[in-house]
């Protein structure tokens, strides 16, 4: 698990940052790797050398029908020798999503909706570890401090290609927000010294401020250094005409692709932000491409 897969630095032309004189650079971790994409493998990665310190042979976590996250679980137990359980919300569908996690040998258990509420429960995993012997489990899209440390290394990636797009600094990052790790993971290994803007993707009382406090206090960190913008629209993964010709209009030059749930989001909101004069000319930002591309297969758009 030495695997460090190189995130590409490159620069991002659009109209509207050509008006302004922002100027963004996109972290490519969707380009990483052909199966384990986006910010989930920097979030797993903590959690599977644990896992393997500790003898466990099972890996699992929680999620939807549709869920990077459970994607890039299975993927990365495949390719490093674990068996990965998933446990999803709901009953039993057939996305391409999960005809994926089959293919790639995840264990498979519908919780139905009530059982998936009691995710958070502090005795949830009992059963489960009960039936799969030393299995280590992970939670929910990957929440926990361990996960964010495993994003340090996206600073360090930025910074060591910063020449090869003509920069020699930038002020700050641009992200998705979906649990708040990798939002923390950032900020922790900025230590406050640039700011990272997290555009929300789901709506405020699913806790994402609260997460993202409590990983920073769990770092032993001041509650600063970022900055949360509302981005959900009309909610997680409600997708709206704007925002599906925004994503078209941007995937136009065909070099860049994003899906509606985190990215495409998340950069509407910085164009947002921009066009309303929110960040000043010369401003230079990081967007974090997460990834998460798998996901659109299911959307009424396809790449
Ligand atoms: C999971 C995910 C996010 C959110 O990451 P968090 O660390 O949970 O905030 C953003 N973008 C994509 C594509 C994702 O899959």
């Amino acid at each position: 698990m030495s695997w460090q897969p190189k995130a590409r630095l490159e620069k991002l032309q659009y109209p509207w940052l050509e008006v302004s004189g922002v100027e963004l650079a996109i972290l490519r971790l969707d380009a990483i790797d052909p199966l384990i994409s986006g910010n989930k493998w920097y979030k797993l990665r903590p959690h599977l050398l644990a896992a393997r310190a500790a003898g466990s042979r099972y890996i699992a976590s929680v999620g939807g029908a549709h869920s990077n996250h459970l994607h890039a679980l299975a993927a990365a137990g495949k390719r490093f020798g674990f068996n990965s359980v998933g446990l999803l919300r709901g009953h039993e569908q057939d996305t391409p999503t999960v005809r994926d996690l089959q293919t790639m040998g995840m264990q498979l258990h519908w919780l139905g909706y009530e059982g998936y509420r009691q995710r958070h429960q502090p005795n949830f995993w009992l059963r489960w570890q009960n039936r799969y012997a030393d299995l280590y489990p992970i939670d929910e899209g990957g929440l926990s401090l361990l996960s964010a440390q495993g994003c340090a290394v996206l600073v360090d990636a930025v910074r060591a290609q910063l020449a090869s797009i003509g920069w020699t600094d930038y002020h700050g990052w641009w992200l998705g927000v979906g649990t708040g790790t990798t939002l923390a993971g950032l900020r922790i290994a900025e230590d406050a010294h640039r700011e990272v803007y997290g555009a929300l993707a789901v709506p405020a009382d699913h806790g994402p401020a609260e997460q993202v406090s409590r990983l920073l206090r769990e770092a032993g960190m001041p509650d600063q250094g970022y900055c949360l913008v509302e981005a959900s629209r009309q909610g997680f993964a409600r997708i709206d005409a704007e925002l599906l010709s925004f994503m078209q209009e941007s995937e136009r030059s065909g070099r860049f692709f994003f899906e509606p749930v985190y990215t495409a989001k998340a950069l509407l909101a910085l164009r947002n932000q921009v066009s309303n004069g929110y960040l000043r000319g010369g401003t230079r930002l990081v967007f974090v491409h997460t990834g998460g591309l798998q996901g659109r297969r299911a959307l009424p758009v396809s790449a």
